[in-house]
C-alpha cells in the first residue's frame, strides 16, 4: 500500500464517521439484490457475478429509482431475482 492510498483510505474513513460519505470503502458490501456476493466496498459500480446488479448507491438509497447504473430499481430487480429462484 503506498502513502498516497493510505491517505485516501484515512480520508474516506473521516467522511464516513461525520456522515458525509456513506460507504466504507475498507468495509465490503453484500449485493442488495441476490445477497450471495460481496462487493469490496458499498457504491462500488462493480457487477455482481451472481445477478448482474451494478453496484449503485443511490438507488440502493433509492430502491424503485430506474434508470441509473442500473436500467431497472433494485426492487424490481429483487423481485425478479426472488421470482427465478423459487
Ligand atoms: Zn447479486
Amino acid at each position: 500500500m503506498n502513502n498516497r492510498w493510505r491517505t485516501y483510505i484515512r480520508q474516506r474513513k473521516i467522511l464516513v464517521k461525520l456522515g458525509v460519505e456513506r460507504y466504507d470503502i475498507t468495509k465490503p458490501h453484500k449485493c442488495p439484490v441476490c445477497g450471495q456476493h460481496e462487493f469490496p466496498w458499498g457504491n462500488s459500480f462493480l457487477v455482481c457475478p451472481v445477478c448482474d446488479w451494478m453496484d449503485d448507491g443511490v438507488q440502493e438509497d433509492e430502491p424503485d429509482r430506474d434508470g441509473c447504473a442500473n436500467r431497472h430499481s433494485l426492487n424490481w430487480n429483487r423481485q425478479r431475482w426472488a421470482e427465478k429462484n423459487k
